[in-house]
């Protein structure tokens, strides 16, 4: 076995070393005729002018732009092209902007700060969500007065079905600015109330998931918060670390469930997609791990659901409402793969996280249905070094570095992946650089890798997308779909309904995904298909 994948990397290594290039991008017609065809499109675009009876945000947790394209070339290998020319899911929406992701007291973001912008459409401080930069982290007693109000909120009110789809916990710092407001985004259950936060009456993020709005789809990660203290887990009866954490001791899946006649909660694939696809559930939370969902590539995909099983369950539940819906949609694990360095698990993440894409795209109309992809912030990953074409994303640079040594296209500014010793670095190869496992490397040792500071992409479409332009703050994102949507404070939008397309579409539930298989076909169908 372990004979067979030396040949097989050896293989990829002779192929990609080659760095073949497709023959007829020799020729100036193919640019020209491309670019034409580009530019015919760009002509014709026409802005959808009506109102969005749908609105679904995408975000991909840490998803620069540099994330972007390398995203780009490992999918477009893992469909046998050289890579960067494949163009992505989101590549293919019409309208792009710019969005600045400081935070009000960071020149450099988190994920609790951001989505307070992106989801309420005020900045707020590092490490609060849902607050106005007025209330201080940490300090309980500057939340009330400053709560600032989510566009996912105001769609409810609207009357529209609102879900929130993470492959994080649904406490996490992201989703948790849809529904929450707290000066401390590790507060996921009351265990975890620091003992002022009890004192002054402030609420663990999990509690307020249940009871500070009516959110029709719950799906994600985050059973423990969710649970009694010593509650076994349905999944991990036996792993005491997995049980409930809740010192209050209430069910609050129980107490959700109690809420709605239609309510149902699940934790497991099969029972999500029967859920999903059964008209009597009008509510449905699904908790799928204790805290995070596991990375796609180590899921067990008959029992986890890839996260465009679970955007198509929600569509699927969410689109019966005839006044439409909001829908949060995050790729979270991008984030995680970044800050431990492997960048494997990154941009397998960010695959899915586009496959996702996908399916809302097929799923609904342009006509109806206005859809943004952004990211809350990014990464200090590149990818440099002059890589031959078609050269797989975490492959080696052509040429050694000044230290007579190999080096990665893909290198982390800083991170666990630093490995200066005693002034040198270890030299690496196409076989290391290739194990998902593998750290690339940083030239300044951190436990976490951090987050960039640059700008990233917002992509759009559907009505109103045409008004995603230049660069702006991260709060347009949300003050764009509180417009297109027609809700507060834009009730008065003006914009005519749209014709209601989606919902002629039939969501039927989709044969089981092959998405760990394609993952895992990476590395065996490089070296056949170049
Ligand atoms: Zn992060």
């Amino acid at each position: 076995m372990q004979g067979a994948c030396v040949l097989l990397l050896l293989g990829l290594w002779l192929q990609l070393s080659l760095g073949l290039i497709p023959v007829e991008e020799k020729d100036p017609a193919f640019w020209n005729r491309q670019a034409a065809q580009a530019l015919d499109v760009a002509k014709k675009l026409q802005p959808i002018q009506r109102a969005a009876k749908n609105v679904i945000l995408f975000l991909g947790d840490g998803m620069g732009v540099s994330t972007v394209t390398a995203t780009r070339i490992l999918k477009g290998q893992m469909a046998g092209k050289p890579g960067p020319e494949t163009p992505l899911a989101m590549d293919q929406f019409p309208y792009l902007a710019l969005s600045k992701t400081y935070n009000v007291d960071r020149q450099v973001p988190d994920s609790a700060g951001t989505a307070t912008a992106y989801l309420c459409g005020v900045k707020g401080n590092y490490r609060t969500i849902g607050v106005s930069a007025a209330a201080r982290y940490n300090q309980c007693n500057t939340t009330r007065g400053n709560e600032v109000t989510s566009v996912m909120n105001r769609a409810k009110k609207a009357g529209k079905s609102v879900g929130v789809v993470t492959t994080t916990r649904v406490q996490h710092a992201s989703p948790a600015g849809a529904y929450a407001h707290t000066v401390n985004r590790n507060w996921y259950s009351d265990a975890d109330l620091s003992s002022d936060a009890q004192r002054n009456g402030c609420q663990d993020i999990a509690k307020q998931l249940v009871y500070n709005m009516d959110i029709d789809v719950i799906l994600g990660g985050g059973r423990k918060y969710m649970f009694p203290e010593g509650t076994p887990d349905p999944e991990y009866p036996n792993d005491v670390n997995q049980n409930g954490v809740r010192k209050d001791k209430r069910n609050l899946v129980q107490e959700w469930q109690a809420k709605h006649q239609g309510a149902q909660y699940v934790w497991n694939r099969t029972a999500l997609l029967q859920a999903a696809s059964d008209s009597n559930v009008t509510h449905l939370m699904g908790l799928f791990e204790p805290a995070d969902m596991k990375y796609n590539v180590q899921q067990d995909h008959t029992k986890d659901p890839t996260l465009e099983e679970m955007t198509e369950a929600a569509l699927q539940v969410l689109s019966r409402n005839p006044q439409g819906f909001y829908l949060f949609v995050e790729g979270g694990r991008i984030d995680h793969g970044h800050h431990d360095s492997k960048a494997y698990m990154a941009l397998t993440e960010a695959v899915m996280f586009d496959n996702a894409i996908a399916k809302a795209n097929e799923l609904t109309s342009e006509l109806d249905t206005l859809i943004l992809v952004t990211a809350d912030h990014s990464h200090v990953f590149s990818f440099g070094g002059y890589t031959l074409r078609g050269t797989s994303i975490f492959g080696l640079a052509p040429s050694k570095a000044s230290d007579s040594k190999s080096y990665t296209s893909i290198l982390y500014g800083n991170g666990p992946g630093y490995t200066l010793r005693g002034g040198s670095r270890p030299d690496v190869n196409d076989s290391t650089s290739e194990d998902p496992s593998y750290r690339q490397q940083a030239a300044v040792p951190l436990a976490s890798e951090t987050h960039g500071g640059e700008d990233v992409a917002v992509f759009a479409r559907g009505p109103q997308a045409h008004l995603m332009h230049g660069v702006q703050e991260e709060t347009f994102v949300a003050h764009l779909m509180a417009f297109a949507g027609c809700v507060e404070p834009y009730t008065d939008c003006n914009l005519l309904a749209s014709a209601g397309v989606s919902n002629a579409v039939h969501l039927a539930a989709s044969p089981p995904s092959l998405a760990l298989l394609a993952g895992a076909m990476l590395l065996l169908l490089a070296p056949t298909l170049y």
